[in-house]
């Protein structure tokens, strides 16, 4: 496995700081964001150090979509009408933490969130 040790998401993944996972395979597991402005808001990150999609291993996709309809459909069943998959790539695109992630938000149809623009 590779990690860093000055990354939070390794060290979540390492299990140095516990969470309660919602999800795991074998290359992802997805927790809670950590900020709740939107309820349920849930992030799936790989077990591994990738610091974006682009640094990531192709080979992992199908896992990686497997893993996004699985938290998915678990936010449909908590209540959810909807969900926003998306991943921030670079500083540039919003990317905070350099290590891969893919922010799930549930939606509802009147909540009035406007994710661009
Ligand atoms: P980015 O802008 O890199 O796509 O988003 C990083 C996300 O990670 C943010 O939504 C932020 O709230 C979340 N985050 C940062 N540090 C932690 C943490 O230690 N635990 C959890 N659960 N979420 C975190
Ligand atoms: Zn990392």
């Amino acid at each position: 496995m590779t990690h860093k040790d000055d990354c939070i998401f390794c060290r979540i993944a390492k299990n140095e700081i516990p969470s309660e996972f919602l999800f795991e395979n074998d290359n992802f597991f997805a927790i809670l964001d950590k900020n709740q402005d939107i309820p349920g808001h849930a992030l799936i990150i790989s077990k591994q150090h990738y610091t974006n999609l682009i640094d990531m291993p192709t080979t992992l996709g199908t896992e990686m979509a497997s893993a996004i309809k699985e938290v998915s459909e678990k936010i449909l069943k908590n209540g959810a009408e909807g969900f926003n998959v998306f991943i921030n790539n670079f500083p540039a695109g919003g990317q905070v933490v350099m290590h891969v992630h893919i922010h799930v938000l549930p939606r509802k149809k009147d909540d009035d969130l406007k994710l661009i623009g």
